[in-house]
């Protein structure tokens, strides 16, 4: 039998529409010298029960992140459905490829995930998982959390954050999502380059999009992960999928939400040289505009003086590299401004 030529060509083991919670997988045709007819199977949890909104939550579209990982396993195993009303569906390794190389992009295709949506019916592997979300999962959502942090090369002070889309009604909504979160920082999100990410595919949906960047450096801490459970079903409660009340920071004994925004991309420090990176200032860092942020050393001249980054607006250090081996257009710092 021949599939309609706008059909995905990848399926699903699970139907979206049963009630209860089913484990299965996506089957991504990958015909390949190491297995003829092969396929990648990519895990997908979905669990459902009575009338309510859909939450969809995705970690590892960048493989050497883990938190969305971590915490998105465990909650698949510990939800019952009967808590819920509504339903979540959850994707713990979007780029299941990549999650398993423990790379940022996909091994098989070298695609960054979060720059391939749309997708495309018949493209490479990426591709195709992204053709398959954006066309049969993004429809079920009323919102999506995707959970990110730095990866091997990045590192951040934890924060949910949400962008500024011309649609106001739906910003607020996302706003106010971030904000139950629970995260340290909510963070009114300016990306550098926006096209293909899911973000922008849930976005123009008209849908709520939630993002995170959760610590970094290719590892987890016990906070950072503590954060992303807590946010996930901070999250559910917030679109009444889980009936209780969201845990504020505040009833925690921690200090509140720090609500920031970035009002220009001079909030981004991006490198003009190769060498080594020293950062001089750590992340929580108060600044001043022209405050040096780090210096990039020339190791092939030790006697030529390094390089000074400084800051071109005040506010809050929130990320900065997690490498030390820079080359010229490389990320350093970023920088966001107290609401
Ligand atoms: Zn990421």
């Amino acid at each position: 039998m021949r599939m309609a030529a706008t059909e995905p060509k990848v399926s699903a083991t699970v139907d979206f529409d049963r009630g209860g919670k089913h484990f299965g997988y996506l089957g991504i045709p990958h015909s390949r010298n190491e297995s003829g007819w092969g396929a990648v199977h990519l895990p997908i949890v979905s669990i459902k029960n009575g009338q309510g909104p859909t939450l969809v939550c995705t970690g590892g579209n960048h493989g050497d992140e883990y938190e969305g990982p971590i915490a998105l396993m465990k909650l698949a195993r510990a939800l019952d459905p009967g808590e819920i009303s509504g339903r979540v569906i959850l994707i713990p390794a979007l780029n299941y490829p990549a999650v398993m190389a423990g790379t940022r992009v996909s091994p098989i295709d070298g695609v960054n995930m979060n720059r391939a949506f749309p997708g495309e019916r018949s493209g490479t592997v990426s591709a195709m998982i992204a053709h398959y979300v954006q066309t049969r999962i993004l429809p079920l959502a009323d919102g999506l959390l995707d959970i990110h942090s730095g990866g091997k090369t990045l590192m951040f002070s934890p924060f949910a954050c949400y962008h500024r889309i011309a649609d106001s009604a739906v910003m607020e909504q996302a706003k106010a999502a971030a904000l139950a979160f629970g995260a340290p920082i909510s963070l009114e999100l300016v990306e550098l380059d926006a096209e293909g990410m899911i973000d922008t595919s849930v976005e123009e949906m008209g849908k709520v999009f939630v993002g995170t960047e959760l610590g970094g450096g290719g590892t987890t801490t016990t906070e950072t992960v503590a954060i992303a459970e807590t946010g996930i079903r901070n999250l559910l409660a917030h679109f009444g999928i889980l009936d209780e009340t969201p845990q504020t920071r505040e009833a925690r004994g921690l200090p509140p939400t720090r609500r920031m925004h970035m009002p220009d991309p001079d909030c981004y420090v991006i490198a003009e040289d190769g060498g080594i990176y020293e950062a001089l200032l750590d992340l929580d860092s108060p600044v001043e505009e022209g405050d040096a942020v780090g210096q990039v050393h020339f190791p092939e001249k030790p006697e030529r003086a390094p390089a000074v980054y400084r800051a071109k607006r005040p506010g809050t250090l929130i990320g900065r590299t997690h490498k030390a081996l820079i080359e010229p257009g490389d990320f350093l710092a970023l920088i966001a401004e107290e609401v």
